[in-house]
């Protein structure tokens, strides 16, 4: 047969288009796609009948699949597979959540559990009558028990990578069925009021080559302590104060490795505009000038209760209380792109002022003024150039990072400029 036979062929099957398919037929031909493969993209291209009055839900490539559809049929590698465990109804179910890919686009998805298909990682499935629905402004697919799984014998060529193994650097809040190598650098048990009372939980911090992330291990595994290099397979990623963190749960399973998990000393350095698009991060270093030091630094009073920074005595929640001293800095840094307020705790707000708490305390009696010590604090460090590493939160407060270091630049400024305006420009 011909490209011209196979393209009629296919035009009155579908009921579209002679010449249009023929020019799609012949592109992928053209890419070396066999001829067999390539009628099989295009009639799911074109829908394989459509959804015609018969109510079928037409067959739609990943990409065509739009939050408009309520139903559709794809044909996809299952790349990521993660259970969960959650409650409606006042009843446990097990949800099985993660991605699918085909030649034009990966799409998320959640099975529940009258979906009766299994979906492997590496599977070719064919997923008839898949609801959609509209996930963070995104269409994902919602498998029922009136989803039709298959099993099919195809490859597709996606470009995507099956598995789910990742570096902690490229998680985000959303992802599902995730490997990942690390070494524990902080792990603590916590006592919380779960579903069932109290229940204890791991949490701490995790590291790679590529960077550090929190964890919380909903039902601690033995493997999980300080020191410990271990592979953590199907855990999901929340946020937690606006940046991601990895979920290990009744589901995961962790392997202690024989190898040590070797964890980056430093934290990526962004531009202050980068880091606060991204939305938050939990380990970041930032540079720029310190340009104004904010109300609420030098030494304040913190309610004995909660720990909130209080004015004249009184708490938001606890009304009046008597203060506790502390000090504390809330320096606002510019680097060109943007601006951030670090926030020094009472160890590095004694650097900065040159002085522990009683030095303040003493200080600000002798000048019968609290706001001497802010004073002394702005004039060390306003105008001059600091690089900060720590955590960033972006919400309804603004961008902070609380710093776990504040140093003064040694770069060379002459070096600085040429960055930023290199920045500027892009
Ligand atoms: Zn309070």
């Amino acid at each position: 047969m011909s490209l011209e036979d196979h393209a009629e062929e296919l035009a009155s099957d579908l009921g579209v288009d002679k010449e249009e398919v023929t020019r799609d037929l012949e592109n992928l031909v053209n890419y070396s796609v066999p001829m067999d493969e390539a009628k099989q993209s295009l009639r799911r291209k074109y829908g394989d009948g459509g959804s015609g009055g018969d109510g079928t839900p037409s067959s739609k490539a990943i990409n065509e699949v739009s939050t408009d559809d309520s139903n559709v049929t794809v044909t996809a590698v299952v790349l990521t597979s993660g259970r969960r465990s959650i409650q409606y109804n006042g009843e446990q179910h097990v949800i099985r959540e993660g991605e699918l890919a085909d030649e034009t686009g990966k799409i998320s998805y959640t099975a529940w559990d009258g979906f009766s298909g299994e979906l492997q990682p590496g599977q070719t499935v064919r997923l008839g009558n898949a609801g959609v629905r509209e996930w963070d402004g995104q269409p994902e697919l919602n498998l029922g028990d009136s989803t039709n799984p298959e099993v099919v014998d195809e490859t597709l060529d996606i470009d995507y990578e099956v598995g789910g193994r990742a570096a902690l650097q490229d998680l985000a809040p959303g992802d599902r069925g995730i490997t990942v190598e690390v070494q524990v650098l902080e792990c603590e048990q916590k006592v919380i009021d779960g579903r069932d009372g109290e229940t204890t939980i791991l949490s701490g911090v995790l590291g790679d080559e590529s960077g550090r992330l929190p964890f919380t291990d909903w039902e601690p595994h033995d493997e999980i302590e300080e020191g410990a290099s271990v592979r953590l397979e199907e855990t999901f990623v929340r946020e937690f104060r606006g940046a991601p963190s990895v979920n290990v749960s009744e589901f995961s399973t962790v392997t202690a490795l024989d190898r040590t998990v070797e964890v980056a000393e430093s934290a990526p350095r962004m531009s202050i505009r980068e880091a606060v698009e991204s939305g938050g991060l939990f380990d970041v270093e930032l540079a720029g000038n310190v340009i104004e030091v904010r109300d609420g630094s030098g030494l304040i009073e913190r309610c004995p209760e909660c720990g909130r920074v209080i004015q004249n005595g009184q708490c938001r929640s606890h009304g009046a209380v008597d203060g506790e001293d502390d000090l504390r800095t809330k320096a606002i840094l510019d680097d060109g792109t943007d601006t951030v307020t670090a926030v020094l705790d009472d160890e590095l707000t004694a650097r900065v002022y040159g002085g522990d708490l009683d030095d303040a305390r003493e200080h600000a009696r002798d000048e019968m003024d609290k706001e001497v010590v802010a004073e002394r604090i702005s004039d060390r460090i306003v105008g001059r150039e600091y690089v900060v590493r720590g955590s960033l939160s972006v919400d309804e407060y603004g961008a902070n990072l609380t710093a776990s270091t504040f140093a003064e630049a040694d770069d060379d400024p002459a070096t600085r400029a040429r960055t930023l305006l290199q920045e500027a420009d892009t």
